[in-house]
C-alpha cells in the first residue's frame, strides 16, 4: 500500500499519518481500529515503512532504500510482530517482544511492533504491555490492530493515539477497484457482494463473478417474459452455476441487487451494481410498481434467512421465483 491508496481509502487517517510522519511527531502508540483488518496490516507496514526509511520526510516511504524492502519483505530486524497464538495472545509473547527489543544489537535506534487482533490479549499480557508503553526505551512506535476496541484496557487505549478506519461505502469500495484498474461494471459487483465462495479457486473468480452475474441477469429476464419457463432455467442454469448454499447466498444478493437496480433506475440513481444493464433495468422498472420491488427485496432478504435456516435450496428458489412474480 502507498500513501495515494491509503488517502483514497481512508482519506482522514492518511491525512493524520502522513502529517505525523513529515513532522516527525509520531506518538509512541497507535491503536488502528476498525472491521477490515487487512486494509489495517496494510496500513501498519506503510507507517513502519515511513517510520524507518532512510529518505527525507517528504518522499517516506521511498520503497527503495534496504529499511523500506525488508519492512516490505517481512525481516526487517528492528520490526516485530505479534499475533494470536491460538485464541488469544499470552503474556510470554509481549515479555519476549519486551526481551528482543532489550537486547538485540539495533540497526537502528528505531524499534516497531505490531499487534494484531490486540483485544485478544491476556489481562497478565496487556499489563505487560501496559509497563511497556509506559517506558518506552529510544524511539518505539507500537501499532495496536483491533476490531473491538473496547475489549481493550482502557490505561491502554488512554496511552494511544486512536485511529478510526470507517467502513467504505458501496461507490467508495468502487471507486477503490476501479482505481486498481477493474473495469466499471466489474468494481461495481465487486464492491457490492460481501465475499466470494472460498471454494472458487483464485484464478476463477472473476470469471465466476461475471458468469454468476450473467445468470442473474438472465433469471430476471424469464421471471419477467417468460414465467411459465422460469422453473426450467432455475434447473438448468441457476443450480449449475450456483451449486451450494455460499453460492446460493451469493447468488440471492445478486438477485437483491438487481431489484434493487430496478428501484434505483426510477429514482434516477446512478449508484448501481449492474451499470450497464439500464434499458433492461428501466423496461423491468415500467412492469414493477415501487411496492412490488419493495416486497421483491423482501421475499429475497427472507430466502437468506431460510438458507440459512438449512431449507432446502431448490425449494427456496422455487418460492422466491413465485413472490417475484406474483410481487409479495
Ligand atoms: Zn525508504
Amino acid at each position: 500500500m502507498k500513501w495515494e491508496q491509503l488517502q483514497t481509502r481512508q482519506p482522514v487517517v492518511a491525512k493524520l499519518l502522513r502529517h505525523a510522519v513529515v513532522r516527525e511527531r509520531l506518538p509512541h502508540a497507535y491503536i488502528f481500529e476498525g472491521e477490515d483488518r487487512s486494509e489495517q496490516v496494510s496500513a501498519a507496514s506503510l507507517l513502519c515503512r515511513a517510520f524507518l526509511c532512510q529518505k527525507d520526510a517528504i518522499d517516506k516511504p521511498c520503497g527503495e532504500c534496504s529499511d523500506c524492502r525488508r519492512v516490505e519483505s517481512g525481516n526487517h530486524p528492528d520490526v516485530t510482530s505479534i499475533k494470536p497464538d491460538g485464541q488469544s495472545i499470552k503474556k510470554h509473547q509481549v515479555e519476549r517482544l519486551q526481551k528482543e527489543f532489550t537486547y538485540k544489537g539495533m540497526e537502528s535506534v528505531r524499534k516497531v511492533y505490531i499487534i494484531e487482533e490486540a483485544d485478544l490479549m491476556t489481562a497478565s499480557a496487556a499489563n505487560s504491555l501496559l509497563t511497556f508503553l509506559e517506558e518506552p526505551e529510544g524511539e518505539t512506535l507500537a501499532i495496536l490492530i483491533t476490531s473491538n476496541l473496547h475489549f481493550l484496557l482502557p490505561t491502554i487505549v488512554s496511552r494511544s493515539q486512536v485511529l478510526t478506519f470507517a467502513p467504505l461505502s458501496e461507490v467508495e469500495r468502487q471507486k477503490v477497484f476501479q482505481n486498481e484498474g477493474e473495469t466499471e461494471v466489474l468494481a461495481a459487483i465487486k464492491a457490492r457482494i460481501r465475499e466470494i465462495p472460498a471454494d472458487i479457486p483464485e484464478e476463477e473468480r472473476l470469471t465466476w463473478i461475471v458468469h454468476g452475474r450473467q445468470v442473474v441477469i438472465q433469471l430476471a429476464e424469464e421471471v419477467l417474459l417468460r414465467p411459465r419457463q422460469a422453473r426450467l432455467f432455475l434447473q438448468e442454469k441457476w443450480h449449475v452455476h450456483f451449486k451450494d448454499r455460499n453460492h446460493i447466498e451469493t447468488g440471492l444478493d445478486l438477485i437483491l441487487f438487481w431489484y434493487r437496480d430496478v428501484l434505483y433506475t426510477k429514482w434516477n440513481r446512478e449508484d448501481l451494481a449492474y451499470p450497464d444493464q439500464l434499458e433492461r433495468l428501466r423496461t423491468e422498472g415500467l412492469h414493477r410498481s415501487e411496492l412490488m420491488l419493495a416486497a421483491n427485496m423482501k421475499a429475497v432478504i427472507e430466502a437468506k434467512r431460510y438458507l440459512s435456516a438449512n431449507v432446502n435450496p431448490q425449494l427456496i428458489m422455487e418460492r422466491l421465483l413465485f413472490r417475484i412474480q406474483e410481487g409479495s
